[in-house]
């Protein structure tokens, strides 16, 4: 068996300190600050393909495609970056369709289709494009995309999405893998349910697909949920079904903390436990990862406004707020906050570094230990490139940050702070 080698290993974060000055990669911090404003979402181009070859070397020993989920990060420059070396694609949505034609046409015919709502337009748009394959996650939507394949006379691939009942320990609002909640159908059923499909003439059932949740850091959740499918598997190719994709989901976590991670043993883990629990099925395999390719190759570049005290409490008034950043209010996540400028001394101060947005949730980090800023001072929150932009919103009527790709030195703007004319052009006063 060749086994293709991963590019020598880099570090899991692009973010460091050079004579006192923090970089990402080649590219200055606190001038790309001056340059761009702030809040500014920055990335490593060099982080991002090197986690996705990642995946290319861990599975290269049995066909696979690697399906990019648009969701963690789903601007065109990425997408394009991923794409052009030969990523597929996981969507959820007719807009997600739309953002993967764009940065790549070509993409299209890699694009797997999930999610618990599809609407009609959007089954259209999908059928139209020819994608790979949809992931229907119940009998009512099944019905639909025959009813709809045979409109537009285009046969659909579909996978249905089993929910295996494997518990994942990650957070509550992130896991989806229990019969408790709204992702999928009971792997119970799905034997009868492929049974229905394949009297539709306009339905090709061409897989099996489970996704479990989301930041799972243990990989055994993964070999028992593909264990339950592959044998699945083997029941539908008695029922003389042509089963030819395993899509085993995305969900692979990542460490926000400041243990020591290694991206390559961990990919290198997941790939064993896949392995494992895919036994001899040697369908073509595809995964869904979406955080563990772009959460660490981002951070959001802040500027402190004010730093204020309320009692024995101390607040760090940052100019990004959770409409920027959102993961810390919603799933009380954990992201690192360091200074763009390194200190000399060693004074911290413990404080809450908060945003400007007028809601208590509105955090990032809760009595944490920094090192002392001062207004005007820029802070670094790190591993925020996935579920950080794509989570943006204009509450507070804050328009949303821009956003740069880091090649080498080069800094590229991908996407330019959003004006007061954008916020306000859908709207119509009356
Ligand atoms: C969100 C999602 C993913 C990506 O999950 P990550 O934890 O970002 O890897 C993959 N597949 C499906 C169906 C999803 O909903």
């Amino acid at each position: 068996m060749t086994k293709k080698t991963a590019a020598p290993e880099i570090s899991p974060r692009p973010f460091a300190y050079r004579n006192r000055k923090l970089l990402c990669d080649g590219a200055d911090l606190s001038s790309l600050a001056d340059a761009h404003g702030t809040p500014l979402y920055v990335y490593s181009a060099q982080q991002i393909s090197h986690r996705f070859q990642l995946f290319e070397a861990a599975f290269a020993s049995r066909p696979h495609t690697i399906c990019y989920a648009v969701k963690a990060n789903s601007s065109l420059a990425i997408l394009r970056l991923l794409a052009k070396q030969g990523a597929g694609f996981d969507i959820v949505s007719g807009g997600e369709l739309e953002r993967v034609r764009k940065a790549h046409k070509p993409a299209l015919k890699k694009v797997v289709f999930s999610g618990v709502g599809k609407q009609v337009w959007e089954i259209d748009a999908a059928l139209q494009a020819d994608i790979l394959l949809f992931n229907v996650e119940s009998e009512a939507e099944l019905h639909l995309l025959a009813a709809r394949a045979e409109a537009l006379g285009r046969r659909a691939r579909f996978a249905l999405r089993v929910n295996p009942d494997v518990f994942a320990e990650t957070h509550p609002y992130i896991s989806t893998g229990l019969s408790e909640h709204k992702f999928g159908i009971d792997i119970k059923a799905a034997r009868a349910i492929y049974r229905k499909a394949a009297k539709y003439k306009w339905l090709d059932p061409a897989g099996v697909s489970v996704h479990i949740g989301s930041q799972i850091r243990k990989v055994d959740p993964f070999a028992a949920a593909l264990a339950r499918v592959t044998a699945l598997i083997a029941d539908l190719r008695k029922d003389g079904h042509d089963i030819r994709y395993v899509d085993a989901g995305g969900g692979l976590g990542i460490d926000y903390g400041t243990t020591a991670f290694h991206p390559a043993q961990q990919v290198e883990k997941y790939a064993a436990a896949l392995t494992r629990g895919l036994a001899n099925e040697s369908a073509h395999l595809l995964l869904e990862p979406g955080r563990f390719i772009v959460a660490q190759a981002g951070a959001l570049l802040t500027r402190v406004l004010v730093v204020k005290k309320n009692g024995s409490k101390t607040f760090v008034i940052t100019d990004a707020g959770m409409n920027d950043l959102i993961r810390p209010a919603l799933y009380h996540a954990h992201h690192e906050i360091i200074p763009v400028r390194q200190p000399a001394g060693k004074s911290t101060i413990t404080a809450d570094i908060v945003g400007p947005v007028c809601e208590s949730g509105d955090f990032f980090a809760r009595d944490r230990v920094i090192s002392a800023v001062k207004p005007g001072d820029l802070v670094l929150l790190l591993d925020a490139g996935a579920y950080g932009m794509s989570l943006t919103s204009n509450y507070n009527s804050r328009p949303r940050p821009a956003e740069l790709l880091i090649e080498g030195a080069q800094a590229k703007l991908i996407r330019r702070r959003e004006t007061m004319r954008d916020l306000l052009a859908p709207e119509i006063p009356g």
